[in-house]
């Protein structure tokens, strides 16, 4: 059975006031019945991770170093993300790809860096609008997931986000067909990759624009197994009709 994920990206928001929400979200979830992860401006993850300490509720980082230790100001590493309580890292996401340059060969090497310090990578992949008008999804999202995705994974440390870059934080969001056509190809394409043990095992979310409103819909997708949020994971009152809608799918 894939497991459930119902993922916040905070990205570069957050001060020591929004771990109120955390506990907010703690508060109402003590026993959630689907996996919840909140990944916080790096400065928070320790304080987070304290506050969310003995709950369901796990933390992760927004991306690391792909290596272990070493002259890279300002980079943090994978190692570094375990020791202040991450199980999971966000790992290629567009906004890195954009504004990083980040190519998918770096994006690999950070994967197998996580994995082996024991996190649970959430790779990204998606489109921009351009690759989709001129029909080039699934052969940019094939790219994506072969280069990106390293080998030998387990089930459990590896998370395939799906985002179409035009839908990120711009309220606009693919049509349930165009999801599950996209949802469909990754699961295939990880089952040829990895086998079908491992290829049906891995959560395959959806991010771009999920709010309480479509959540349920999207949800109710074919290989559609969660979602990672943006801006609505920021506030508990909206993260939670999210985490619900996903129990109840
Ligand atoms: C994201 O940044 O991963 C994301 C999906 O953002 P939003 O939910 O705000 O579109």
């Amino acid at each position: 059975m894939v497991r459930k994920l119902a993922a916040g990206n905070w990205k570069m928001n957050g001060t020591g006031a929004s771990l109120a929400e955390a506990e907010a979200l703690r508060a109402a979830l003590p026993a959630p019945t689907v996996d919840v992860l909140i990944c916080p401006p790096a400065t928070l993850l320790s304080r987070l991770s304290d506050t969310l300490s003995g709950s369901a509720i796990a933390t992760g980082g927004q991306d690391c170093h792909a290596a272990e230790t070493g002259a890279h100001t300002g980079d943090i590493s994978a190692a570094m993300l375990a020791d202040a309580g991450a199980s999971h890292v966000i790992l290629g996401h567009s906004e890195r790809r954009t504004d990083h340059g980040e190519t998918d060969a770096e994006v690999r090497a950070k994967a197998k860096a996580a994995i082996a310090a024991g996190l649970t990578a959430v790779i990204c992949v998606g489109e921009t609008l351009a690759g989709r008008e001129a029909a080039n999804t699934l052969s940019i999202i094939g790219g994506q997931l072969a280069g990106s995705v390293p080998d030998l994974v387990s089930a459990d440390r590896l998370v395939i986000a799906y985002e179409p870059v035009w839908a990120i934080g711009t309220g606009k969001v693919p049509t349930l067909h165009q999801i599950g056509e996209v949802h469909d190809f990754i699961r295939a394409e990880l089952e040829k990759r990895f086998g079908v043990g491992v290829g049906r095992a891995v959560p395959i979310l959806y991010g771009g624009s999920v709010k309480g409103a479509n959540a349920a819909e999207i949800f109710a997708v074919s290989n559609v197994n969660g979602a990672l949020v943006g801006g609505a994971s920021l506030r508990a009152v909206d993260f939670l009709p999210i985490v619900e809608a996903l129990q109840a799918s």
